[in-house]
């Protein structure tokens, strides 16, 4: 992704820098060709040239850019388990992936971490995103999911005589999760998702109590991809399936719904962060009936629900990192509602604005393994900068409301918001690879 040329000043409001240290009034933010040069007091700014961009953060918000920490780029109005799959072909698929990646980025979202997606569109779509022909967050990509046999993402019925090779690799035992891993690894993908647990989506056979992949497949798939160089996560629900995930060396946590004790310490351990994705409960309870979900369902995600709110507060007291990421691209949980779950943080978990902060930039970054490139607002950091009109410790809900972000800035270069020049520029033949 280029870099902006040039300096950029952005001042006139507080700055909260990602680090989870409190806001600072009146300050002023650097970017210098894409890179941040500057971030203090208004009075302490370096002399800037006279032909810098200025953004008027108009008495608001200085943020980093948010980082979604589990983005399904290929999950598109989704009312059922089949939609993931073969509600559309890979085709339109990959398309849609490119209108929820350009929503993310318009939500204020420069980053995101895959938490599986369809074929290997998001490995592509990154490379898009990437040489700049498609609008999105600076994606980490996962591909094709993991799952055993009869497990959750294993729902199609023998008869019907089609497989699941699109969405998940379907495993049995060691040796096919070595072979799924090997294949992602040449696939390209940095993550790779798994599911140790069901989901109160499935409440006959893979509910959220149920395990659906053995520790020693776990184990393989972990010992496989390590060697690669690549990270491994899992959608972990049941107390044992995020235990099995811990101890066979996992490096996150989908969800981590039912935690124990034992649980919260094997993540603390060796410091692994969890993503709960929790507005997606919420949401299915609130409108669930609406869409025509089960009672015994909306009630799964209720109890899911209640005990991700207590795991997550566990976590976060125990000084455990969390990640802001959701499950959006459900038809009750569309993409672009990603701020919503920032909201239920603050105002139905019991995080403070700067905790839930901290949590959807630094954190995130962290977990994209490139906290080093952004996630916070430091010098030498890139220009990855939300500019929202308002105070967001107020009212953390005004980052759900697109029109209130003045910029939305990737290495320095204005992509979206109200400063933001239509998208694409016209794309040169040499960029065209
Ligand atoms: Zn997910």
């Amino acid at each position: 992704m280029k870099l902006a040329t040039g300096v950029t000043v952005i001042s006139n409001g507080q700055v909260v820098d990602g680090t989870g240290k409190p806001a600072m009034q009146d300050s002023v933010v650097v970017i210098k060709d894409g890179k941040i040069s500057y971030v203090g007091p208004a009075a302490g700014k370096p002399a800037v040239p006279p032909d810098s961009v200025r953004i008027d953060a108009k008495g608001g918000t200085i943020l980093p850019g948010l980082v979604e920490a589990h983005f399904h780029a290929t999950y598109f109005n989704i009312a059922a388990l089949e939609d993931l799959d073969i509600k559309y072909p890979v085709e339109y698929v990959s398309l849609l992936t490119s209108v929820n990646a350009r929503l993310a980025l318009e939500c204020g979202y420069t980053a995101a971490r895959s938490g599986g997606c369809l074929f290997n569109i998001d490995v592509w779509l990154k490379k898009a995103i990437e040489e700049d022909l498609v609008a999105g967050p600076r994606l980490s990509a996962s591909g094709r999911e993991i799952c055993s046999a009869g497990g959750l993402m294993d729902w199609n019925p023998e008869f019907r005589k089609i497989g699941m090779e699109g969405l998940v690799f379907i495993i049995n035992g060691v040796d096919d999760a070595r072979k799924a891993v090997r294949a992602l690894v040449k696939d390209g993908i940095e993550w790779v998702k798994t599911y140790p647990t069901g989901d109160a989506a499935s409440p006959d056979a893979n509910d959220h109590h149920t395990l659906c992949m053995t520790f020693e497949e776990m184990h393989a798939v972990v010992a496989t991809a390590h060697n690669h160089k690549l990270k491994v996560t899992g959608h972990c629900r049941a107390t044992e399936g995020i235990k099995n995930a811990l101890r066979a060396g996992y490096d996150c946590i989908e969800h981590g719904t039912f935690m124990d004790n034992e649980a919260l310490d094997l993540m603390l351990e060796r410091d692994v962060p969890c993503v709960p994705a929790l507005y997606f409960e919420k949401a299915s309870v609130e409108l669930g009936p609406e869409f025509g979900l089960p009672q015994c369902v909306i009630d799964g995600h209720q109890e899911t629900l209640d005990g991700g709110i207590q795991s997550a507060l566990k976590i976060l007291r125990a000084g455990g990192r969390l990640g802001m990421g959701g499950d959006y691209g459900f038809g009750w949980n569309p993409h672009g509602d990603y701020a919503k779950e920032l909201t239920f943080f603050v105002k139905e978990v019991g995080f403070t604005p700067l905790e839930v902060i901290m949590c959807a930039t630094k954190t995130g970054a962290q977990i994209m393994g490139r906290e080093d490139e952004f996630g916070t607002l430091e010098v030498g950091k890139l220009g990855d900068v939300l500019v929202v009109d308002g105070d967001v410790l107020k009212d953390i809900s005004i980052l759900e409301d697109r029109k209130r972000f003045v910029a939305v800035l990737q290495g320095g270069a204005i992509k979206a918001g109200q400063l933001a020049k239509p998208f694409p520029t016209v794309i040169k033949d040499e960029r065209v690879r």
